[in-house]
């Protein structure tokens, strides 16, 4: 027996798994259970690792909601015999799947981090590494017998962020995360640094966990552009059983004052849909009612997403419509922070 804490790493997929076979010049997947003979300088961490593995492992432009329910499953089934998980997916979706564990799981008392990289572990100028290594050092960090991060982050190019705070930017740098509307929660220099004013902090173990799986799909995306015609909304608004869209809108949540445009998204909130108001900017807020061009919807009853990253509205409109809400519910709890995902 051991003090070290253990922790399970999750390998679902992405470049991260991969190494070069050098004499076919392909990139495989690598066999996580080898991590320790692959990378000796996990043995410095003074922890103990555990390993699963998909048994197929996807890129995440192949992730949805089923794979979101089988991480937080092994998240779940793991929880009480690990103090911490290290999740690898690939980063093109991983700020929709880590934002979406972080709403599936409430009184989340361990970090589970998510992390990937832009290069595979096998290649020489790998980020994989560094990506990983730290990963697992802040999922064992603990300060008076508890774990310092008891949330859901995501650890890429020296910070680690809220997970539901951030968005890819980047498909070519290393630092291929931002998170435009809250500060990292830690960032790796010389010294591995936390921001412990920001972090989510809980020491009640009396509150269990409690894992919410069932996600609703039948959602929609509606980014608007000057020029937008009503053939391209009716045609998002008529979408058989579709119960939640998030509208994109300009700036600080401001939309067109044309009448038909105005009319019809009226009329789809009156008869149930939930519309919610997010920003297409990278950073800011929407501040309805701040602009005339945004009272209409203001005064239709739209969602205010505020701060709100696309893909944890996403995220979060799955999960609330799975949670069979009134109307009035479902636009309280949208509009309050739940996970720390609003300002
Ligand atoms: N296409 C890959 C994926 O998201 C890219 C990556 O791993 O970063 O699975």
């Amino acid at each position: 027996m051991t003090n070290e804490p253990n922790i399970l790493l999750v390998y679902t997929g992405g470049t991260i798994g991969m190494v070069k076979d050098y004499k076919t010049n392909a990139l495989r997947a690598f066999d996580f259970s080898q991590i320790l003979e692959k990378i000796p300088e996990l043995r410095q961490l003074n922890c103990s690792i555990d390993t699963v593995s998909f048994e197929e492992p996807i890129d995440s432009s192949n992730m949805n909601t089923k794979y979101y329910v089988k991480i937080a499953e092994i998240i779940e089934e793991n929880y009480k015999k690990y103090d911490g998980f290290v999740v690898l997916t690939g980063s093109d979706t991983m700020s929709y799947v880590s934002s979406a564990i972080s709403f599936m799981f409430e009184n989340l008392q361990k970090p589970v981090i998510f992390t990937g990289s832009q290069l595979p572990i096998g290649d020489l100028r790998t980020d994989a590494k560094e990506n990983l290594i730290t990963s697992i050092q802040i999922a064992c960090a603990h300060e008076n017998g508890r774990p310092v991060i008891q949330e859901v982050g995501l650890y890429f190019e020296y910070k680690l962020y809220r997970a539901n705070r951030t968005t890819k930017i980047n498909a070519e740098q290393f630092e291929a995360f931002t998170s435009m509307n809250f500060p990292p929660l830690a960032e790796s220099g010389v010294h591995l640094t936390f921001n412990k004013h920001l972090l989510i902090y809980k020491n009640d173990e009396k509150n269990a966990l409690i894992f919410r799986k069932n996600l609703v799909e039948d959602i929609a995306i509606l980014k608007l552009f000057p020029g937008i015609t009503p053939q391209v909304i009716k045609a998002v608004l008529g979408i058989e059983n579709l119960k939640g869209l998030i509208l994109e809108s300009y700036g600080a949540g401001n939309a067109p004052t044309e009448k038909w445009f105005i009319s019809l998204l009226e009329k789809a909130i009156q008869d149930g849909l939930k519309v919610v108001n997010v920003t297409q900017c990278a950073g800011g807020s929407v501040i309805l009612g701040l602009y005339e061009t945004s009272t209409d919807l203001k005064n239709m009853g739209i969602i205010n997403g505020k701060d709100i990253t696309t893909e944890t509205a996403v995220a979060k409109m799955m999960y609330l419509l799975g949670e069979n809400l009134s109307q009035e519910e479902f636009k309280h709890y949208f509009e309050s922070s739940l996970r720390g995902e609003i300002s």
